[in-house]
């Protein structure tokens, strides 16, 4: 097994170099260069084994330069109660007939973001030794809120890296404020940006590729890495927990080895659903793979048209971390599906670059239809989803997966299709207090957010996490607030150059 790029197929590297790359220098992705199978007799076993064990187990089929020790240490300190709420890592909970939430939240974000950033650090790290790079990984991330802090949580005191995170002072919400500002650690930083997402956003774009800091970083046995959803390093970790939920679903006899389930995904980056697209093609028995899409429904029109065009008005939503116009992670996907075509991939999108929009073949477009279904759900729609699903099992879903869960409802009712289902649930409603909250009250509530977790807390009766909980009360760390001319100046200071 090695890696190449959607880009260039002739491409071979290691996994440790993809994963220190990030991102091939022909601006293509990193893929496997085969999709490793796994036999129905290996997931059934996996049914015996904590989720560490899992993850272990199904790593070792894309990591082959690592050897177990190495695999080990990554899922161990990653995957443990320490840093998850719950032994299982990630839990099932039975919905309503043959429906189940896969709930990816029980992290110390509370949001799916972990079950990849918990473990990047360390495999970022195991790589770098492997390849001898013998240097300390400094870590930017420009935030619009949820991955700042998932990152700092997945970097915070990992021997051998230093993170800085940057986010707009006036476009994050409170509580995702208050969370970054009192992040622990010794190797952690964090900056508010007079300016808006983008201003951060370049401002890291232009340091990463400033030449005058690379070389003071390589005197000092420094380097640059980025912790982005392209990374590799984070689309492995995501192909596990759809595997672990099928095991889980076998041991817990919802269903027979064999047969087949439908998974539903809520979706902005494509990354979360193309894992389990790898989780099928290694032997997942998946009948459709469901995008679900907010109004931001580029996905949903190019799955059943075969026409991406980003040329449209972009909506600001309450399921925020969906409210994207490019999603990176197809790229690998459309690589797959037209054979490792990499011209074929450099003409797409470079397209998509140039003009905002590119058609893919009919061949494609079977494909798309045979392996995927699609739909999207706007803001009325998704609060009325919460609600109903509330009074009907109390249940609380947050913004994300409520999306999920009425497309799903649409499609059902639209193809009478009664395969099982595993929906993917993507953040704890905690996280979006304000808006689950007013979809169940059914009007704005005028509580401060801590106080709004309270009130969720009492209609729920859900527990808080700890690390919300804890945020009221927690000291404030990093108060620094600065114009985007300045972030230079920072990170150099931050590193003492
Ligand atoms: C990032 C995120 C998504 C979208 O996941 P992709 O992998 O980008 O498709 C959905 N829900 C939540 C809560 C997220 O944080």
């Amino acid at each position: 097994m090695y890696y190449k790029s959607t880009r260039n197929s002739s491409v071979n590297i290691s996994s440790a170099e993809a994963i220190v790359q990030g991102i091939s220098a022909d601006g293509g992705l990193f893929v496997p260069s085969e999709i490793p199978p796994i036999t129905m007799d290996e997931i059934v076993k996996l049914g015996d084994m904590s989720y560490s064990e899992r993850a272990a187990y199904i790593f070792a089929k894309y990591l082959t330069d690592f050897t177990e020790a190495e695999i080990k240490y990554c899922t161990d300190n990653a995957y443990n109660d320490k840093k998850f709420a719950t032994d299982n890592i990630a839990e099932m909970s039975h919905l309503f007939d043959g429906t189940y939430i896969l709930e990816l939240w029980h992290g110390p974000t509370c949001a799916f973001k972990d079950m990849a950033l918990q473990i990047l650090p360390y495999l970022l790290t195991t790589s770098a030794k492997k390849i001898n790079i013998d240097k300390k990984i400094v870590i930017l991330v420009a935030t619009s809120g949820d991955t700042g802090k998932a990152a700092l949580e997945g970097f915070a005191d990992v021997p051998g890296t230093q993170i800085m995170v940057f986010y707009p002072e006036d476009g994050v919400s409170p509580m995702q404020k208050r969370q970054m500002t009192t992040q622990d650690g010794a190797n952690v930083a964090v900056c508010g940006i007079e300016g808006n997402f983008d201003d951060c956003q370049n401002g890291v774009k232009a340091i990463f590729t400033d030449e005058a800091v690379k070389s003071k970083l390589e005197e000092n046995k420094l380097m640059f890495s980025s912790a982005n959803s392209i990374n590799w390093g984070r689309l492995a970790p995501q192909i596990i927990y759809y595997i672990s939920a099928y095991a889980t679903l076998v041991k817990d006899e919802e269903i027979k080895a064999g047969d087949k389930i439908n998974i539903v995904v809520p979706t902005g980056n494509f990354g979360n659903i193309l894992a389990a697209y790898y989780a099928k093609h290694m032997g997942v028995p998946v009948n459709k793979l469901i995008c679900a899409s907010n109004t931001n429904k580029v996905l949903t029109d190019f799955i059943t048209t075969g026409v991406y065009d980003r040329n449209r008005d972009f909506f600001t939503t309450i399921s925020p971390s969906m409210d994207i116009l490019i999603s990176s992670n197809l790229e690998r996907l459309l690589y797959l599906m037209c054979g490792e075509n990499d011209a074929q991939i450099r003409e797409w999108f470079g397209a998509l670059s140039k003009t905002g929009k590119y058609e893919v073949t009919d061949d494609i477009k079977a494909k798309l239809a045979e392996e995927f279904a699609a739909g999207y759900c706007d803001d009325t729609e998704t609060k009325a989803t919460i609600k109903r699903i509330f009074d009907k099992y109390s249940y609380t879903l947050d913004t994300h997966s409520a999306v999920a869960v009425k497309v799903y409802e649409d499609y059902r009712q639209k193809t009478g299709d009664t395969t099982k289902t595993v929906i993917a649930s993507t953040a704890s409603p905690y996280k979006f207090s304000a808006s689950v909250l007013e979809a169940i009250e059914g009007k704005t509530s005028d509580l401060d957010e801590f106080d709004m977790v309270d009130r969720l807390a009492e209609l729920s009766g859900y527990e808080i996490p700890a690390s919300l909980a804890e945020l009221k009360t927690k000291e404030k760390r990093f108060g620094d607030v600065i114009s985007r001319e300045k972030q230079r100046e920072y990170v150099l200071g931050q590193l003492s150059l």
